[in-house]
């Protein structure tokens, strides 16, 4: 009656969690230690370090909160935002949303940038938005998990925020480790992560950078930050040479977060980012030559995920669930105004391997021949 997923391990092609290494699965069963004990220090001064890397940042307050992407989202905004501020939320897809959610959540005054779910954001519409109403805070989706589109001009965009005072918050839980990500060169005040996407590590601990203008707005706020599990500067403390108890930090996770890094940085980022096109340009010829082509076009199409588009004549969310049952392969379907319309195929870390492109479109080829002879809705 039980179910072993050791014995079926699905192929994890998604928008995450992606696969992760052999080496970080071994690494979490490492014994525990405490929180504070040196060699567990020893750990996070590495994780610290090596996020620096990956984040192209020199910013002394980089971390990893506890919890998945969300939480580091929630860090972001509840440090920045007080009752009554303003934001400028640029929303192209479900991510972007969330951010405005969240801001509303946190008492500040948000003001919406929209732009169609699949296309980005002008840095002359973001100006023209600050002229009109200045911002404290602008936050921006780098990798739309949700639509598979790519944010170019983030240093543009940055330096419009700038120029009118305001703190840039880049959402980049789908890039970071899977495409350039340049926080100091594109001079970013926030950004954040999750592990389990490119970064290919496990669910709970979330990366997170602040710059010296974000710490700058942290330190004059009139409150202390409403979230007390979520407070920067006290995390900040914590992840130091002189720490402090702040919370239990989740052991395990931060074994399997240290190998992940590790083996991103013995592979290089260039190399890693030059892996990711490489496969994802494979997965989208082959999408093509099954009629299923791609939403968004190729200069600001994401390698990480991918969204082809659906014909409607087939039962979409039949076909996903004979790939997990008959394949024991993973992808999700679109949401939102996507819904029903795409499909999202996460290529991401160590789910971004040729013989895993080969595999599911295999699968696939397979499986819209038998579908095209039924009719829709008959899955
Ligand atoms: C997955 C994701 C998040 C949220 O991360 P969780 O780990 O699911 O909490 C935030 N932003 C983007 C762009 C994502 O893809």
């Amino acid at each position: 009656m039980t179910t072993d997923r050791n014995l079926s391990p699905r192929l994890l092609l998604g928008p995450g969690p992606s696969l992760v290494h052999p080496r970080v699965l071994r690494a979490m069963a490492t014994p525990l230690i405490g929180h504070l004990d040196p060699d567990f220090l020893k750990i996070l001064a590495e994780i610290r370090s090596m996020l620096q890397t990956v984040f192209q940042t020199e910013n002394e307050l980089t971390l990893a909160v506890s919890g998945t992407g969300t939480a580091a989202m929630e860090a972001a905004l509840s440090n920045l935002l007080e009752p009554g501020d303003s934001m400028l939320a640029c929303i192209q897809g479900y991510f972007g949303e969330r951010l405005a959610e969240m801001g509303r959540r946190y008492g500040a005054q948000v003001e919406r940038l929209e732009a169609d779910w699949g296309e980005v954001q002008d840095p002359a519409a973001i100006e023209a938005a600050l002229s009109r109403r200045p911002a404290k805070v602008v936050t921006l989706v780098h990798a739309e998990t949700s639509t598979g589109a790519c944010q170019p001009d983030v240093a543009a965009i940055a330096a419009v925020c700038h120029g009118h005072d305001a703190l840039l918050v880049l959402d980049v839980v789908t890039s970071l480790g899977g495409l350039p990500v340049d926080i100091d060169g594109w001079q970013v005040d926030v950004a954040y992560s999750a592990a389990q996407k490119s970064l290919s590590g496990p669910p709970g601990l979330s990366p997170i950078t602040v710059g010296p203008r974000a710490r700058q707005a942290i330190a004059r706020r009139s409150s202390s930050p409403p979230v007390f599990y979520f407070d920067l500067e006290l995390l900040g403390q914590y992840w130091s040479d002189r720490p402090s108890y702040h919370h239990t930090a989740p052991i395990s996770t931060a074994y399997g977060l240290r190998e992940a890094l590790r083996l991103a940085l013995e592979e290089g980022l260039a190399a890693r980012w030059a892996r990711h096109t490489a496969n994802a340009r494979r997965l989208w010829v082959g999408l093509e030559s099954l009629d299923l082509p791609l939403l968004v076009p190729e200069p600001r199409r994401l390698p990480t995920l991918s969204t082809p588009r659906l014909p409607g004549t087939f039962d979409e969310a039949g076909v996903r669930q004979r790939l997990l049952l008959e394949y024991n392969v993973e992808i999700a379907g679109g949401f939102g105004p996507l819904a029903g319309k795409v499909w999202r195929i996460g290529l991401m870390g160590e789910s971004s391997r040729p013989e895993h492109v080969r595999t599911l479109l295999a699968a696939l080829e397979v499986m819209l021949r038998s579908v095209k002879s039924a009719p829709a809705g008959g899955g």
